[in-house]
C-alpha cells in the first residue's frame, strides 16, 4: 500500500501558515487579552467584508450562533422551524434546545440541498395540523453548495416566514456572482478545524445587514449585557469567540482565497475523472462551491460499501455524510410528525465522500482517480 492520504491534513496546513500563524499567536500571548481582545473585532471586520454583510458577530461555534439566530428571534414552545432532513444535527438541535418543533424538510436528490416543493408541503402540513406556528425556514448550503436562496427568499416572503442561513459548511461560496453572507436576515458561520475556514478549536460566526439585530446577538454571547458591564437586559449566553481563535483565524483568512480555489481545482479533477456509475456531485446553477465535502452517489449500499472498503486498503480515505436523516435518528424520532422524506431517507445508503482539502496534491487527487476507476472496472458493469 502507498502512502496513505489524509482526509483534512491539518499537519500539513501547520507547515504550510506556520509563520503567520504563530505571529499572530505571539501577539496575542504578549497582550494577554484572551477575552474580547483586538483579533476579535479585526477578525469581525474581515468577515464582514468578506461575505458582504454590514455586521459580524464573533461567536464560541456554529452551533453557539444558530442558537443566538433564534434566540433574538425570541423561537419557543409552539413555534415550527423548517428546516432540511439531511445535514448536521446542529441544525435541528439548537430548535429543540429553545422548545420549538423542528419539521424536517426533503431535499433534491441531485444537488442534497432543501426541496422547494417539499418544503411547500411541510408548510402546509403544518398549517393544517394548526398545532403549531409556522415560524421560520433555515436554509443549509449542504456540503459548501449554496441553498436556493432565491427561492427561499421569494418562499418565506410569501409566507410570513423568517430565513436563517446555515453556513456552516459555505462560507467562501458565492450565488448569482456574489459571496454568500447576505442571503438571509441572518448567516451562521462555523470555524470547526474541518470547515472551509477552520480554526484551532471551536469557533463561528453571525453575519447581518441588520443593525439591530446586530447588537443584540453582541449582547446575547455576553450573558444578555445591557449597556453598562453588569445590567443584565435578558436571558444570554457565553457565546464569545475566543481570542487566540480570532488570532489563527486572522493568519488563515490570508490564505482562504487560494485554499478556495485548489478546491476548485480538485473538484474539477474528480469531475472530469469520474468513471460511469459513480454520479459526481450535481452542481447547484450559477453558483460558486466552498467543497467543504466532495459527496458521490452509488447505486447501493452494498457496492457504496465495498467501494469504501476498496479505497481504504489504497490509504484512501472516505466518510460518509450523513449515514441517516435526522428524523430517523433517536434523538429527533419523537419530534417527527411521521412525514416521508424518501430522498432523505435514501442518500444515506448510497453517498460516498472523497477527500477534499488543499494540502491534497496533483498525485495524490490522482491516485484517487485511478482507485475509483480500477474499482468501477470490475464492480459497475
Ligand atoms: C458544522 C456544522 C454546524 C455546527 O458548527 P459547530 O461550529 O461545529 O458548532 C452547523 N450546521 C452545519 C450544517 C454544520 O456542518
Amino acid at each position: 500500500m502507498s502512502n496513505p492520504i489524509a482526509f483534512l491534513d491539518l499537519p500539513r496546513q501547520q507547515k504550510r501558515l506556520q509563520g503567520t500563524i504563530q505571529r499572530r499567536i505571539d501577539t496575542v500571548l504578549q497582550h494577554c487579552r484572551f477575552v474580547m481582545g483586538p483579533e476579535v473585532e479585526e477578525l469581525e471586520q474581515r468577515l464582514a467584508a468578506f461575505g458582504g454583510a454590514k455586521y459580524a458577530i464573533g461567536v464560541s461555534s456554529g452551533t453557539d450562533a444558530l442558537l443566538m439566530v433564534l434566540m433574538a428571534e425570541q423561537v419557543g414552545p409552539g413555534d415550527a422551524v423548517f428546516l432540511p432532513a439531511f445535514t448536521y444535527t446542529a441544525t435541528a438541535e439548537v430548535v429543540l434546545l429553545l422548545g420549538a418543533t423542528p419539521v424536517f424538510v426533503d431535499v433534491d436528490p441531485n444537488t442534497f440541498q432543501i426541496s422547494l416543493s417539499s418544503l411547500a408541503q411541510r408548510v402546509e402540513d403544518v398549517k393544517k395540523a394548526d398545532e403549531l406556528d409556522p415560524r421560520i425556514i433555515i436554509g443549509v448550503d449542504l456540503f459548501g453548495q449554496p441553498a436556493p436562496w432565491n427561492e427561499l427568499k421569494s418562499f418565506a416572503q410569501k409566507e410570513g416566514l423568517i430565513l436563517i442561513a446555515d453556513c456552516a459548511q459555505s462560507f467562501g461560496a458565492s450565488y448569482q456572482g456574489r459571496r454568500l453572507g447576505h442571503e438571509a436576515r441572518a448567516t451562521t458561520l462555523s470555524f470547526f478545524p474541518s470547515k472551509p475556514l477552520g480554526g484551532y478549536g471551536d469557533g463561528g460566526a453571525i453575519l447581518t445587514d441588520d443593525e439591530d439585530l446586530a447588537a443584540q446577538y453582541r449582547s446575547l454571547r455576553t450573558h444578555g449585557e445591557g449597556k453598562t458591564r453588569y445590567e443584565v437586559e435578558k436571558i444570554g449566553i457565553n457565546g464569545r469567540l475566543d481570542t487566540l481563535q480570532a488570532a489563527v483565524l486572522l493568519a488563515k483568512l490570508d490564505a482562504f482565497e487560494g485554499e478556495l480555489e485548489r478546491r476548485e481545482q480538485i473538484a474539477t479533477m474528480y469531475d472530469a475523472g469520474m468513471p460511469a456509475g459513480i454520479v459526481a456531485p450535481a452542481r447547484v446553477p450559477n453558483s460558486k462551491s466552498a467543497w467543504a465535502i466532495y459527496t458521490v452517489l452509488l447505486p447501493n449500499e452494498e457496492k457504496r460499501n465495498d467501494l469504501q472498503s476498496f479505497l481504504k486498503e489504497k490509504g484512501i480515505p472516505t466518510a460518509i455524510y450523513y449515514p441517516k436523516p435526522l428524523h430517523y435518528q433517536p434523538a429527533y424520532q419523537e419530534h417527527h410528525d411521521g412525514a416521508s422524506l424518501p430522498v432523505s431517507e435514501g442518500l444515506g445508503a448510497k453517498v460516498l465522500a472523497l477527500p477534499i482539502h488543499p494540502e491534497l496534491t496533483d498525485d495524490e487527487v490522482e491516485r484517487i482517480i485511478k482507485a475509483l476507476n480500477e474499482w468501477s472496472k470490475d464492480n459497475l458493469s
